[in-house]
């Protein structure tokens, strides 16, 4: 008896003016293929993110380089320990830059500490480096984009108390639904990645039809997150079309018309239009 091999993933149907939020090209593959696959589905926008210094330089050269890629830039919540004085000041630089359009992914991470003690920031040292990121983004006007991973409260708590950068985005938003509303009310976008999909995650779909217009974007987290039917495989921007389509249907409205939406949304999110 053979066994039965996984598909190869494919884009969904070409869908125009989709975008993704937030995608990791560094870490996916050759940028140049990326975005040629993703126009071809009809992504229009992406923005590309880097974890440490070099990955948000790199980002950042990207952005330069393609004018359909913007950057954020930061040090992620795992890795907060390398934000160093020189590692501040190289940020403050990348930050200034017009293609950097979000500092991020900035936040807490408690999943890591209790999974990799050894190689992840303590949540102090997290907390310390997610404060200055804050005052970075409220500093420079530009979005503050958080990674959360099993950090709910710790993370109202700081956002709450700390100086209100113009627009704060939760990227790969997959908390409760409770959490969702109080996000909502505080005006952050929830960005929603291919997790949103699964079947077991009905509490996110209806995270994703709460969001009112000018609060919900689609990311791909790529190369991680795939969404359904090909999940666990590598991802890349050329498949935020399933995304779309699953966010589109808990929302009750066509996918060229989620499109649309989210289009406006990355433009005023990311101080584009
Ligand atoms: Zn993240
Ligand atoms: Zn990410």
């Amino acid at each position: 008896m053979s066994k039965k091999k996984r598909p190869a993933p494919q884009p969904a149907e070409f869908i125009p003016h989709l975008v993704d939020a937030h995608t990791h090209l560094a870490s996916t593959g050759e940028a140049a293929e990326l975005v040629e696959r993703a126009r071809a589905a009809g992504v229009e926008k992406l923005c590309t993110v880097g974890d440490g210094l070099d990955e948000a330089a790199a980002a950042l050269r990207t952005a330069q380089e393609f004018p359909d890629v913007y950057a954020a830039c930061a040090i992620h919540p795992t890795r907060a320990q390398e934000l160093d004085a020189p590692a501040r000041e190289k940020l403050r630089v990348m930050a200034a830059d017009p293609r950097c359009v979000a500092i991020g992914e900035t936040g807490l991470d408690t999943y890591w500490i209790k999974h990799s003690p050894e190689d992840t920031a303590s949540l102090e040292v997290q907390e310390e480096a997610l404060r200055w990121h804050i005052d970075l983004a409220a500093e420079t006007g530009k979005t503050l984009m958080i990674h959360n991973r099993e950090a709910d409260a710790d993370l109202l708590r700081v956002l709450a108390h700390a100086p209100a950068p113009p627009r704060t985005m939760l990227h790969c938003f997959s908390s409760p639904l409770d959490v969702a509303k109080e996000a909502i009310e505080r005006g952050y976008i929830l960005s929603f990645a291919g997790n949103v999909t699964f079947k077991r995650n009905e509490e996110m779909r209806q995270a994703a039809a709460l969001a009112p217009a000018g609060q919900l974007l689609i990311e791909t987290d790529a190369p991680y997150m795939t969404p359904e039917p090909y999940r666990g495989s590598r991802n890349e921007p050329a498949f935020i079309g399933h995304t779309a389509a699953c966010v589109a249907q808990a929302r009750g409205m066509r996918v060229e018309e989620l499109a649309e939406e989210v289009s406006a949304t990355f433009d005023a999110v990311y101080g584009l239009a």
